[in-house]
C-alpha cells in the first residue's frame, strides 16, 4: 500500500511531499505523479515532523498510572478522597492503587496521613504514590499487607509506621505485596501506554520497565516479546533493563540477552541503575545539605560497591549503562567509578539519566568521557520553583542542557508517568526555560528549536547501533511521523506551548488522527 502526505511543510526538506509504504519513506519531492497511490493525505500546509522518541519514560508503568487512580490535579484532600473513595466499594480492585499526588501543589502544603487514608477505607489497602515515584502513603492495612510493622530509617529504604510514609526501596517491598500481573494484564497496559504516547505524537521511547510493577523481568519481557512479533506494538521500544539484583541481570545475560538483542519493535537498551532519589522529595544525592532541610543531603541507593559490580558486568558483556543521577553526590560516584572500570576506545553509548544538579567541573568530565544524557525540560516546569531553596548555590550550573547538548550527544525525554509525555511542552520547557510561575531557570542553557526538536527525534536513536533509519524524514528512513498544526521554528517562541499533535503515523499506519479521534 503506497500512501502520501501532500501539501506538508517538511522539517528539514524544501519539497512538500512525502511517499511511502509500511516499510519506508520511497519519495520526497513534489512530483508524485510517477506513483500510485493508494491513500492521500492533505497536511493542509501544516508541518511533518519525524515521530517523537522519548528517551526515558516508564511505558508500562504509564499504562499502569493509566488504568490506575489519577491524583495529578488534586487541589486539596477533599479532592483525594473523591477519587479514592470511587474503588471503596467495588470488589474489582482489591487494593486501591494511585498516584501522582504533590504536596506542594495541594492547599494543605502537606502529605495526607495515615489516619486520614483509614478514614476513607480501612478494609482495604490504599497506597498512594507521590508523582515523583520516591515516597509512597499507605494506609494501615496496605503496610499490614506488606509485613511493614517496625520503622525504618536507613540510607535509601525508609518505612514510618506512624504517618504510613515508605520510601526508596521500601516502596518496591510494598509494590511486591500488590496484586501480581499476569502477562496478559502487563501487555494490557503496555497497549495502553502505547495509544496515550501516539497522541502526544511520539512513536518511539526509551523505557525502563522490568521491575516497574513487577519485582522480576520475566513476564515483562514475554509480554513485550509477544507484543513486537505480533507487530501490536505502537511505539518502537528501546528497553533500559532494570534488575532488583546482580543475580538478576546475571540470569539475564546468561540468558543471551544483551545491548541491541531484539528488533525493530522491541530491543534491548542499556542496563539501568538507580544512584540516587528526586529534588522533590529531597532524596537526590547533594555534596552538601539542603538549604531548605539542613539536616540532610539526600543519600546513595546503590553502594561505590554495588555499582562498581553493576558497570564492570554490563560493560564485560558490552552492555552501556543509563544511570538515574539527580544530585551531584551521586554524579560524583557515577564518574569516579567510571573512571575506575572504563575500557579506553569503548564505543558504547554509555550515558546518564536526568543530569540535573551539576558542577562546572562535573560537566567537563561527562564532556570529556562522551556520556550520553538523557535529560528532561519539562522538569523545569515544577522543579524551577523550588531549585534554588533546595540546592543554594548548588542551582547555578544546573539543568545545563545547553552545554551539554554543544559537547556531548543529548536526548530529551518525560520520565512519565512522572510528567506526562507532553513532547510540545518539552520543546517548550527547553526553548523558553520558564517554570509553572514563569520564572525564568538559567536561561543561558536555552536550547534552540532546533535542537529542542532534533533532542525529541534524532538524537534518541543516537544511544543505538541500529541501521540509522529511524528519526529523520528521508528516503529509505521508516515511515514514522508526527502532523503539528504549527511550524514550530517559525512562530513566536512563546506560541510553541499552543501546537497540536494533528497525526501521528507509525510504521506507515495513522495511529493518531486528532479529528477521528483514531
Ligand atoms: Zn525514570
Amino acid at each position: 500500500m503506497i500512501k502520501a502526505i501532500i501539501n506538508a511543510n517538511i522539517y528539514g526538506s524544501e519539497f512538500h511531499n512525502i511517499v511511502f509504504d509500511e516499510k519506508s519513506i520511497i519519495y520526497i519531492g513534489d512530483d508524485i505523479s510517477k506513483f500510485q497511490v493508494d491513500e492521500t493525505i492533505d497536511a493542509c500546509k501544516m508541518s511533518v515532523y519525524p515521530g517523537f522518541y522519548d528517551s526515558h519514560m516508564h511505558l508500562l508503568g504509564f499504562g499502569f498510572y493509566l488504568a490506575n487512580l489519577d491524583l495529578k490535579d488534586c487541589k486539596n484532600f477533599d479532592d483525594i478522597k473523591k477519587i479514592l473513595l470511587t474503588r471503596v466499594n467495588d470488589d474489582k480492585y482489591p487494593w486501591i492503587i494511585a498516584r501522582g499526588f504533590n504536596e506542594d501543589k495541594l492547599e494543605e502544603k502537606r502529605i495526607i496521613t495515615k489516619q486520614e487514608l483509614d478514614e476513607i477505607c480501612d478494609s482495604k489497602p490504599i497506597c498512594l504514590t507521590r508523582c515523583c515515584g520516591h515516597i509512597m502513603v499507605c494506609n494501615s492495612k496496605a503496610l499490614q499487607r506488606s509485613g511493614m510493622e517496625n520503622d525504618v530509617e536507613a540510607d535509601g529504604y525508609v518505612i514510618n509506621i506512624n504517618s504510613g510514609i515508605v520510601k526508596e526501596n521500601a516502596i518496591e517491598d510494598v509494590k511486591m505485596a500488590w496484586p501480581l500481573a499476569d502477562v496478559k494484564t502487563i501487555s494490557e497496559y503496555i497497549l495502553l501506554a502505547c495509544k496515550k504516547c501516539n497522541e502526544y505524537g511520539i512513536t518511539a521511547v526509551g523505557s525502563d520497565d522490568f521491575i516497574s510493577i513487577t519485582s522480576e523481568y520475566d513476564e515483562v519481557l514475554e509480554a513485550f516479546e509477544k507484543l513486537a512479533f505480533q507487530q501490536k506494538l505502537t511505539v518502537r521500544v528501546n528497553e533500559q533493563a532494570h534488575f532488583n539484583t546482580i543475580e538478576d541481570f546475571q540470569r539475564f545475560l546468561h540468558d543471551g540477552y544483551t545491548y541491541d538483542v531484539g528488533n525493530d519493535y522491541f530491543r534491548i537498551g542499556p542496563l539501568k541503575l538507580i544512584m540516587d532519589g528526586s529534588l522533590g522529595a529531597r532524596t537526590a544525592y547533594l555534596s552538601k545539605n539542603y538549604a531548605d532541610a539542613p539536616n540532610t543531603n539526600g543519600f546513595n541507593c546503590l553502594s561505590p560497591k554495588e555499582l562498581e559490580a553493576y558497570m564492570t558486568l554490563a560493560q564485560y558483556y558490552n552492555m552501556p549503562f543509563a544511570i538515574h543521577v539527580i544530585g551531584d553526590k551521586a554524579l560524583d560516584m557515577v564518574l569516579d567509578t567510571y573512571d575506575k572500570i572504563k575500557i579506553e576506545n569503548n564505543i558504547l553509548p554509555n550515558g546518564l539519566v536526568h543530569v540535573q544538579i551539576t558542577r562546572k567541573d562535573q560537566l567537563k568530565r561527562i564532556i570529556d568521557n562522551k556520556l550520553h544524557c538523557y535529560i528532561q525540560s519539562i522538569f523545569i516546569d515544577y522543579d524551577g520553583t523550588i531549585l534554588k531553596e533546595r540546592v543554594g548555590d548548588l542551582a547555578k550550573n544546573s539543568y545545563a542542557f545547553k552545554t551539554l547538548y554543544e559537547n556531548t550527544n543529548v536526548s530529551n525525554g518525560s520520565d512519565c508517568p512522572v510528567e506526562m509525555p507532553d513532547v510540545i511542552k518539552g520543546i517548550d520547557k527547553a526553548v523558553n526555560r520558564k517554570d509553572v510561575n514563569g520564572n525564568l531557570v538559567n536561561e543561558d542553557e536555552a536550547l534552540s528549536v532546533k535542537q529542542a526538536i532534533d533532542s525529541f527525534t534524532i538524537n534518541g536513536y543516537k544511544i543505538s547501533l541500529e541501521d540509522g533509519d529511524k528519526g529523520k524524514i528521508a528516503v529509505g528512513y521508516k515511515p514514522d511521523l508526527v502532523i503539528l498544526d504549527q511550524d514550530l521554528e517559525n512562530i513566536p517562541k512563546d506560541k510553541i506551548i499552543d501546537t497540536k499533535v494533528i497525526m501521528t503515523i507509525f510504521d506507515g499506519e495513522v495511529v493518531y488522527d486528532r479529528y477521528q479521534n483514531k
